[in-house]
């Protein structure tokens, strides 16, 4: 019977609902699913390595005569078997085993094993490799494709996989009339990316031959995953633009600006605003007056001025009589815009309600009926502002500051909050901008505007790399002579293993550490574990400038702004990314005078490291350490989510195929001039299906 691409998985042998059900976890529903479910890795049983050629980490199938078996007492019990055959030896090590197991091992019988091969003391050794002992010399069972590793989920072998794929590829893959209607690269591409055609392409992943060259398989590097890479990255980038398409269909409320109220807000401001700050908020603007819904992109480095821009576009809102909001990664930035945002809107009688998720409940409660009501126009917060509990009467503007990319969640979430037909606009503001290589294909949904210029009198934050166990005396001597000139400044605290517990106690020693030795200061501390009213009152301290010394975790990382601190010393900053360091060191510079940024550092340093501080050191352009931030992980360090923000990926990996993305977007418009009929197909099989990434 043939298997057709779009019937369900339970049109296989063995797939009852059951198992679809556990298939349904790994978005695999239909057969098609099934080929394009592709190994993780492989394994290399096609043949026999002798023990005297065997090389370290590499795993294999051995065949030899046992010489001694014996239990021995380390550190831990194991059984230890020792195998040779004529050109070296080997030694099985076993932590679980049985007496039947053990009685099984007897000299002169013969073992064939797999398993990963492992500097020991004495030669190489597998740990619990899978074995099998027989009287004679085994021969053949050897397998003639390489063994493909899927990703699974529970209850779901690797057997069964392979039961699967088998009944794929023999049934689907060979029917090549649906296979060429599922052929979406023009054949002048697959020429010139020696990419293989689809079916050759998914044969070879799925079942690679003997010989091929495991490296480059296991790397993603052969002709096949070239192809099925170039795929994945075209049907993301259709998935894009689809989604702008659609967008461009949707309706948001036109917003009229009010000259007069904005030019009084203007004249509070104490500062003019920068060339670049007037272009992007004319941009903004244009924007809000349209009435498909904006989806833009500020990118400007830290300290360029930013929630400025926010504050005016969130005054276009007001004036014409929608509701708007601005979200903050952190409760403690958020407060901070919170009090920016009271003092600039207080002055012009826009009062403006707060809610994060440790707000009281008494005071959330009267904050949600005045946003359902209406009553109350704007609103700062965390993201608990979109929350499903929380109501809005006229939603038509969401500013979401230090995040750069829309997630397909919060787009759902927003949609259901405004009134029905509608779609508020949304600005989304960056310090970490987009590098140049994945700004087409990966933003293509965005517009994206940059401040690239800083307020005027800004000096250049000096960047110092200190050793911390010889010099900390010396760093901690700069502090107090930076105190002692009235200055104020961040003792920033290491990242502990995500944890924020072992963070807080660590904040909390050296903070008391440091008071011990900086008697006469003022030392303030904050960190994750301290209420919010605590943490408030210190930052409020610390802007006040009755503390001189504020010792923090990372907490601080974002947006908090107090011009008059001018140093900033970071703990253990070779365990953090650029982009952290790059946002830190932006929390001083603020103001006039010149500021300082003491990396201390432990031995011994890695060389990503070492780059990672040489950069900090050389520049200060956010620009230039998003790109060598890139470069740096190049080495196959996954891109964080900071980076890639909700796009997963089967087989490409935006780093290691970033030479492949200056061609994408050719390639997209030949597709779509050749075989329009594809695009629809390219993104259901990468993406998924319509409920997978509605994120218009
Ligand atoms: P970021 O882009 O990092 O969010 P902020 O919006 O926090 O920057 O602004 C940094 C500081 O610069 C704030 O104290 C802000 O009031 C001030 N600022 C913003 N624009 C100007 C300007 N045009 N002239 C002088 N100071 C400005
Ligand atoms: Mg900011």
């Amino acid at each position: 019977m043939a298997l057709a691409l779009i019937d369900p998985v339970t049109e296989l042998t063995g797939v009852g609902p059951q198992l679809a059900g556990k298939l349904e976890r790994l978005h695999v529903r239909r057969v098609q699913d099934v080929l394009f479910h592709l190994p993780l890795r492989y394994e290399d049983r096609t043949h026999v390595t002798e023990l005297g050629a065997l090389l370290p980490n590499l795993s294999t199938v051995v065949i030899g005569q046992i010489d001694v078996a014996q239990v021995v007492f380390g550190r831990r019990r194991s059984l230890l078997v020792h195998i040779s055959d004529g050109t070296g030896s080997l030694t099985i090590r076993m932590f679980y085993f049985n007496r039947a197991q053990e009685k099984s091992f007897q000299r002169g019988l013969w073992v064939k094993c797999f398993g990963e091969v492992r500097p020991g003391l004495k030669g190489y050794e597998m740990i619990h490799p899978e074995y099998r002992i027989s009287a004679d010399e085994p021969e053949g069972g050897l397998d003639s494709t390489l063994t493909p590793v899927y990703p699974t989920t529970e209850g779901v072998s690797q057997a069964l996989w392979r039961k699967l794929t088998d009944q794929v590829l023999a049934g689907a893959l060979q029917n090549v009339d649906e296979l060429v209607a599922i052929e979406c690269l023009p054949a002048k591409f697959q020429a010139a990316y020696e990419a293989a055609t689809l079916q050759e392409a998914l044969k070879a992943l799925h079942r690679p031959q003997a010989g091929v060259d495991l490296a480059a398989m296991q790397q993603a590097g052969s002709a096949a995953h070239q192809r099925l890479i170039i795929e994945e990255l075209l049907a993301h980038h259709f998935s894009i633009r689809r989604s702008r398409s659609l967008r461009a269909h949707e309706q948001a409320p036109a917003m009229r600006k009010d000259i007069d109220l904005e030019n009084r807000f203007l004249a509070n401001l104490g500062f003019t605003l920068t060339g670049a700050q007037t272009r992007v908020s004319q941009e903004v603007a244009q924007d809000l007056a349209n009435q498909s819904p904006a989806m833009r992109l500020i990118q400007g480095d830290v300290g360029s001025g930013k929630t400025v821009i926010a504050a005016m576009a969130m005054l276009q809102a007001v004036s014409a009589g929608t509701q708007t909001v601005l979200m903050a990664p952190t409760e403690l930035l958020a407060e901070q815009h919170f009090r920016t945002l009271s003092d600039w809107f207080g002055a012009l009688g826009i009062s403006i309600g707060w809610l994060a998720s440790k707000t009281p409940a008494k005071e959330k409660r009267q904050t949600l009926e005045q946003l359902a009501s209406g009553e109350l126009l704007v609103a700062v917060g965390t993201h608990a502002l979109i929350q499903e509990s929380v109501v809005y009467q006229n939603l038509g503007l969401v500013v979401i500051d230090e995040q750069h990319r829309f997630g397909v969640e919060q787009r759902l979430a927003l949609r259901a909050k405004t009134p029905a037909g509608k779609v508020p606009h949304q600005l989304a503001m960056t310090a970490t901008p987009i590098p140049r290589t994945l700004a087409m294909t990966f933003y293509a949904d965005l517009d994206v505007s940059s401040i690239d210029e800083l307020p005027p009198g800004r000096k250049v934050v000096e960047t110092v790399v200190i050793p911390a166990a010889s010099r900390r005396d010396e760093v901690i001597e700069r502090v107090r002579q930076a105190c002692q000139q009235g200055r104020q400044v961040y003792w920033v605290c290491p990242l502990i293993d995500e944890s924020e517990v072992l963070e807080a106690q660590a904040a909390t020693d050296t903070a008391e550490e440091l008071s011990k030795r900086l008697s006469g200061l003022r030392i303030g501390l904050v960190h994750g574990r301290l209420k919010s009213k605590e943490k408030e009152l210190v930052m409020s301290h610390f802007r006040a400038g009755e503390v001189d010394l504020l010792v923090a975790t990372t907490v601080i990382e974002v947006g908090v702004d107090v011009p008059n601190a001018s140093l900033m010393v970071i703990e253990n900053a070779e365990r953090m990314g650029l982009a952290q360091l790059h946002q830190l060191r932006g929390r001083v510079g603020r103001g006039s005078e010149q500021s300082f940024c003491l990396l201390l550092y432990q031995q011994p340093l890695s060389q990503h490291a070492k780059a990672r501080l040489k950069t900090l050191r050389e520049t200060n352009d956010g620009f230039v350490i998003a790109e060598k931030d890139l470069e740096i992980r190049g080495a196959g360090e996954l891109l964080g989510t900071r980076q890639t923000g909700s796009i997963s990926f089967k087989v490409a990996d935006l780093i290691r195929d970033q030479h492949l993305l200056p061609s994408i977007e050719g390639i997209a418009v030949a597709v779509e001039k050749t075989t329009p009929q594809n695009v629809d197909a390219l993104i259901e099989r990468w993406v998924g299906t319509k409920e997978d990434y509605v994120n218009a």
